[in-house]
């Protein structure tokens, strides 16, 4: 090499060192998990070092309340609790008050998806579940959208479904460039119209143990991205309603169905425990605050981004 050009070379390391190429802005990506019927004081009980490790690394809060102040008449179930986990409205705007999504309003109040592609048309987005209607009804606007929930509707069923969909979450973490993945896990909700709802049931606690797993799997496989250097993952973590005894409907005035719980973690995150009340319909405002879209006042959005660094 010519003198001339080794001082070239070495001038422009200089550059990339100090703020150039190399230190350009981090890729924002989130990986959104919901764990249905998850009660946190369950979860404290259970041994989860996965979800342990993303509460250490971010802000969380044990009573994320799944309706909200202004409307409560839909019914404490999966139907509403995830329309709102996915839009980031109550259900008298999206419409869904029970599991036969009847009166559904995702027209008009789309999955979060929807408005993310709206503002950023090239974002990668992707879902994978075990509860089929997710899939028919709320996912839209997903280049990959794909459910796992077959026939066999026992706690064991369910293990398996929950394993493909970790998987192929897995699997599209490590092999394509998504911006926005929803991973989905079903079993701990069996489990607790199975067993019942409260730390105090092995089988419940066990399924959480499970989904913990589950739950590491998908991080490791973010954390293992070839890109991952270049990257800024934000983790979310959420329930759509707890339980007590072997249900959760009609829950409006018992604080164990009511509650469930967020969990915001990665580099972008605050930490410690929520000092403000945060609620369901938060997670996917911050899904979007996260990739850089800033809600417009035509979404009649009711979440608000939580628990982000300013
Ligand atoms: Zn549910």
């Amino acid at each position: 090499m010519s003198f001339r050009k080794a001082v070239f070379l070495a001038y422009i390391g200089l550059l990339l060192s100090a703020g150039g190429v190399s230190a350009a802005e981090p890729v924002k990506k989130v990986l959104y998990i919901g764990i249905d019927g998850t009660r946190f004081d369950a979860l404290e009980k259970a041994s989860t070092p996965n979800l342990d490790a993303l509460l250490g690394g971010g802000i969380h809060s044990p009573s994320c309340l799944i309706l909200g102040e202004r409307y409560q008449k839909n019914d404490t179930i999966s139907g509403p609790g995830w329309s709102s986990i996915l839009t980031g409205v109550w259900a008298d705007k999206h419409g869904v008050h029970d599991n036969t999504f009847k009166g559904r309003k995702y027209e008009e109040f789309p999955h979060h998806f929807v408005r993310l592609k709206e503002v950023r048309p090239d974002a990668k987005t992707a879902s994978f579940v075990t509860w089929k209607p997710i899939a028919e009804f709320i996912t839209s606007a997903a280049d990959i959208t794909e459910n796992f929930e077959q026939a066999d509707h026992t706690v064991a069923g369910y293990e398996t479904y929950d394993a493909q969909a970790t998987a192929a979450a897995v699997k599209h973490l490590t092999e394509a460039n998504p911006d926005a993945v929803f991973l989905y896990i079903g079993q701990v909700d069996v489990a607790g119209h199975t067993h019942g709802f409260h730390p105090s049931v092995p089988e419940y606690v066990a399924a959480i143990e499970r989904a913990d797993k589950l739950v590491g799997e998908a991080v490791a496989a973010v954390k293992a991205r070839k890109t991952y250097a270049e990257e800024d993952w934000l983790f979310i973590v959420t329930s759509d309603h707890g339980g007590q005894g072997k249900g959760h409907g009609g829950g409006h005035d018992k604080p164990e169905i009511l509650n469930s719980f967020l969990i915001v973690s990665g580099n972008a995150a605050q930490r410690g425990t929520f000092e403000e009340q945060v609620y369901l319909v938060d997670a996917p405002v911050t899904v979007l605050a996260h990739l850089g879209v800033s809600p417009k006042d035509s979404w009649k959005l009711d979440g608000r981004p939580v628990g982000l660094k300013k």
